[in-house]
Parts: structure tokens; sequence; C-alpha cells
């Protein structure tokens, strides 16, 4: 049998679990897999809001992709076009800026899903999503900060916006998010002595009448009155419709003053996914009931939340990482199937139960038609989520880390992490290339000091279209146009530039007429003389 390319999209449950169980089924010589994620790491996310306390150290939640599943070839880019007709998938730039094109036999889409803000003013701005691990580490550093700064403010207004948390969606993640936040921050508080604990409001705001809709009403109702009890405000029937960095506004009319809000619902696809033509259902990918892609049976196949699939038995396929473990088994197979031309197998994977973490040794448990509340619940969360856990050393350190949590406070250390400006400043020494003929136009520059020179490839070797000095700006043209480098920069004397990234560079266009102006004009001078 001839070597195929089988290639994932996506390093989350549904993704690396594909990939594990293809390296079971398929000898190297019969596959390469290759697995596209922009992290190089697993989340795993059942246990990221526990980081929000600290009581999982930041990176016991994660395991590295590579060590999972050894023989798959990791592609650390961002997915940016499918191409399903020519069977190649194109991905985003790496330290060269050139886009690189991954032909496949045969594909395995696991991209998940993202929030979505669409239509709610300031969300994007003013609102946290909670999926990622750069989520959870901001949000935790974000109400450290809070409590540091309440601590020293004497504002009242201020104090009371700084120690106000707003969590929106009490589905599973929203309830685990605001349930950890709220006992991280009233333990926390303790060591601020000018913080009172009846200054935090911890709020959770949820659109139906009762939270955990996905849990029998007697382990939901459960629920909200231990977390009421623990003193977190819930708000039914409403949801959150607009933020600014002053409140949270929600669609009753209801304003809420806070600088923090989470907002866990509600979720759609990926832009690559989006911008995909095929048939969608429900704001999802539609897969047959072998978890194929309608339309491209045998080639390409759909697993985990972006997926719109139906079990054997008729039951929507829920977002849950449970169902997307087992759905990258199937996937796995039929793949194997496709290869060698035997029957694919139907998904049939009905879910074992329900849990949901309430913080501090509390839960709610529907598992296998046993319904637990409370210590019992919280011990087989932990136990089941433990096992489950991939990688006997994730396990290790995570059953460290809590056994740490039981003997001493919360850790209250701020990490600060430096976000990448969209504004760089670069320095290249002579002769050395700033961008090169066909490379992908990711900047603009703006020279600070010395010289570069524009270079062009001939028949008869590179030609000099120009020599810029301070002041000037160069690769506008292939920003503007959306297309590759049409020439090469090399600097000539020592330079200084300052970098603008394309996605600052044409926010900047859209809203100060004089910069696209000054460029636009710029780019159509040096065209005409091109
Ligand atoms: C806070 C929280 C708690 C949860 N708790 C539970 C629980 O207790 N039990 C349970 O069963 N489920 C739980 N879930 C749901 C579960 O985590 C998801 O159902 C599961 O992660 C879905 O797996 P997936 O592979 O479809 O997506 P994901 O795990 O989200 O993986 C998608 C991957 O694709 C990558 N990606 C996306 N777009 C691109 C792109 N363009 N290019 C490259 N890579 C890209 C992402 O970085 C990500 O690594 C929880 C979810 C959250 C957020």
């Amino acid at each position: 049998m001839q070597m195929k390319n089988i290639l994932i999209l996506g390093g989350g449950f549904g993704g690396v679990y594909t990939a594990m169980h293809l390296e079971k089924m398929l000898r190297p010589e019969q596959a390469r897999i290759s697995l596209v994620n922009t992290e190089n790491y697993f989340v795993y996310q059942p246990m990221l809001p526990e980081v929000i306390s600290g009581s999982i150290s930041t990176t016991d939640v994660v395991s590295p992709i590579k060590r999972l599943c050894p023989r798959t070839r990791l592609i650390m880019r961002e997915v940016e076009k499918i191409d399903l007709d020519r069977k190649v998938v194109t991905v985003s730039r790496g330290f060269r800026p050139r886009r690189l094109e991954l032909p496949y036999d045969y594909l395995v889409i696991a991209l998940g899903t993202v929030t979505n803000f669409y239509g709610m003013p300031g969300m994007v701005e003013h609102a946290m999503p909670f999926r990622t691990l750069s989520h959870a580490l901001m949000l935790r550093n974000h109400v450290i900060h809070a409590l540091e700064e309440a601590d020293v403010e004497t504002d009242k207004e201020l104090r009371r916006k700084l120690l106000t948390f707003v969590v929106a969606g009490g589905g599973f993640s929203g309830v685990e998010v605001i349930a950890e936040l709220n006992d991280f921050v009233r333990t926390a508080a303790r060591s601020y002595p000018q913080i009172r604990p009846e200054e935090i409001r911890c709020v959770l705001v949820h659109s139906g009448d009762r939270i955990l809709p996905e849990m029998t009403a007697g382990l939901a109702n459960f629920a909200q009155d231990l977390l009421r009890e623990r003193g977190v405000e819930i708000v039914l029937n409403d949801r959150l419709k607009a933020a600014s960095s002053e409140k949270a506004i929600l669609r009753s009319g209801t304003e809420i003053p806070t600088k923090a809000i989470v907002s866990t619902a509600p979720s759609c696809l990926p832009d690559v996914l989006e911008r995909l033509s095929c048939a969608k259902s429900g704001g999802r990918l539609t897969t047959n009931g072998e978890l194929a892609l309608v339309s491209y049976e045998g080639q390409v196949w759909v697993v985990g939340d972006c997926a719109a699939s139906t079990t054997k038995s008729g039951n929507r396929v829920p977002p849950t990482a449970q169902h997307a473990t087992r759905a990258a088994k199937t996937v796995a197979r039929n793949v194997t199937a496709a290869m060698q031309g035997s029957r694919p197998r139907v998904f049939d994977f009905e879910g074992l139960g329900k849990l949901a973490s309430l913080g501090h040794h509390s839960a709610v448990a529907d598992v296998l038609g046993m319904r637990l509340s409370g210590f019992p619940a919280w011990f087989l969360w932990r136990t089941v989520y433990l096992l489950k856990m991939p990688g006997l050393d994730r396990k290790v350190r995570i059953g460290a880390d809590w056994f740490s949590a039981l003997l001493f406070p919360p850790d209250q250390v701020q990490l600060k992490i430096l976000t990448a400006s969209s504004i760089a400043q670069q320095h290249f020494e002579p002769g050395e290339i700033v961008f090169s003929e066909g490379d992908l136009g990711d900047s603009v520059y703006v020279i600070r000091a010395g010289e570069c020179e524009v270079l062009r490839e001939t028949a008869r070797g590179p030609q000099r279209l120009a020599v810029l000095r301070q002041g000037d700006y160069f690769g506008e043209m292939a920003v503007l146009s959306d297309a590759s480098r049409n020439a090469t920069v090399r600097a000539v004397s020592a330079l200084e530039v300052l970098v603008i990234s394309k996605p600052m560079f044409d926010m900047l266009k859209a809203n100060v007429p004089v910069f696209r102006d000054v460029f636009q004009g710029l780019a159509d001078q040096r065209a005409a003389l091109d």
C-alpha cells in the first residue's frame, strides 16, 4: 500500500486523540500523520478553571503534543485556508514570512469552537473568553491585580468595580469558572487588610431559569443553592448584551459596574471553518453517522465541538471532551477503513454521565444512573478527571498540586505576561535582509536610522530599484494589496526600523484617514514607477 498523508487540524481532545489512535492502528510505513495546532501543547480544559486559583499550576494543565503522539509531525501554525477540492490546507507564516501549503489524502477537522461576541458591543475589547491557558492566566492575573489595587484605592466607586467579577453562561464551564473564581477571590482577599468580604461580588448571569441545564433539576438546584450560600449572586433569565471598560450591560437593562467580565457562551466556528463552503447545521460542520463530512465521505472527517453529528440512536452529540475522545477513536478507525477499503463504523457513544465541580470540595455528578452531590461527587470528579488526564507525569504533578493546595494558602503571585506588541523596533546589520521577494506582506517599515536598498531579481541578477533613508517607509505595497513582496530589502548600513504589523496597519488605515492617504499615495507612486 502506498504511504498516505493524514492531516489533522486542531490539537485539542478531538485532534490529539485521533492522532494517538491512528498511531496505534497504522504502521509508520502506512501513513505520515501530521497535526496542525496554534500551540505545541494540548489543554486539558476540564481542569482549566483550577488554574485561576492556582490549585493546579499553570503548566500542569497542559501536555506537550509531541509527547502524547510522538510519531505525529506537529506543525505549530494557524490554519488559514482549507481547500477541500484541491485537498490542500494553507497554514500561516512562521519565522520565515511564507505560507505553507499542506497536501493531504485524508483530512480530520478538529478545530473546536470559539466564543462568539458578534453583535455584542464592547465584548471583544472588554470581555474575556475562557477556553485557553492564556485566558486562565489572564483572568488569574487580573483578579490578583484587582485585589492589589482595591487594597489601596480610596474611591468607593472604583473599589466596587475592582471587586466585582461577572461570568456569563451558566453551563458547565461558566459554573466551574465562577465557583473557582469566587473561592479564590474570597480566600485571597483575607491577605488584604483593607478589603472587607462584603465588598466582593461574584455574579453569574445565565439566560435560562436554572443553571446547568444539562443536569437534572435536583442537581442544578443543589449547585445553585450551594453557590449562593458561598456568596455567588446568580442572575437568571437574562444575558450579557454589551460591555464597556466600566460595566457589564444585560439584556434586561441591568448594569453591573465591573472591571472583570468573563464570557463562556455562546460559541461559533473559528473563522477558517466559517468560510469553508460545505454542509453546516446549527453553525457546525455536518457529518454523517460515521463522522465523515457530508459530500466528502472517505476523505474528510470532523470530530469534537466543531461537528454537528448524531449518534446511532439519533441523539445530537454534545460538545464535551468525553464525546470528542470517543469520536476521535471512531474517526481513526474510519480513516484506517478508508485506506484499507473496509466498511466504516457508525458512532454510537451515548455518554457516561455529567460532572460539574463547584469548587471547595463540592461537585454534582450524574454518572451511569448515579446522582451524587457534595463531597462524594467532588471526590468522583477529581478521580475521574485525574485518571483521564493523558500522561503519567501530568497525573503525578496534578496530584502533587492538589496535595500542596490542602496544606498551603493559594499562591497570589501575579505572573506578568509580555504581550506581543503590534509596533516593534528592529535592528539590522549591513548586508542583512529585512524581507525577501516572495515573502508574505505582513508588516510595514519606517526607517529610524540608517540606509537600505530595494532589490529586484532579474535574469541578469539583482537590480537595485532604490535606496531608502531615515524617515522613509517601505513594505506598504504588499500589505495594501494583500500580496507577496515584489522586491527584496537589504540593509546597506546599520539599520533601525519601526515595524508596524499588518493588523495594526489595517486598524490605523481604517480609522486615521491621513495615515491611509499617505501610504496609499506612496504605494500608487511606487506602482507607477514599476
Ligand atoms: C472551561 C471548560 C471546562 C470544560 N469542562 C468539561 C468537562 O468537565 N467535561 C467535558 O467532557 N468537557 C468539558 N469541556 C468541554 C471540552 O473541553 C470540549 O468539548 C473539548 O475540548 C472539545 O474538543 P475539540 O478537540 O473539539 O476542541 P478543542 O479542545 O477546543 O481543540 C481545538 C484546537 O484547535 C486549535 N485551533 C483552533 N483554530 C485553529 C486554527 N485556525 N489553526 C490551528 N489551530 C487551531 C485550538 O488552539 C485547539 O487546540 C470544558 C470546556 C471548557 C472551556
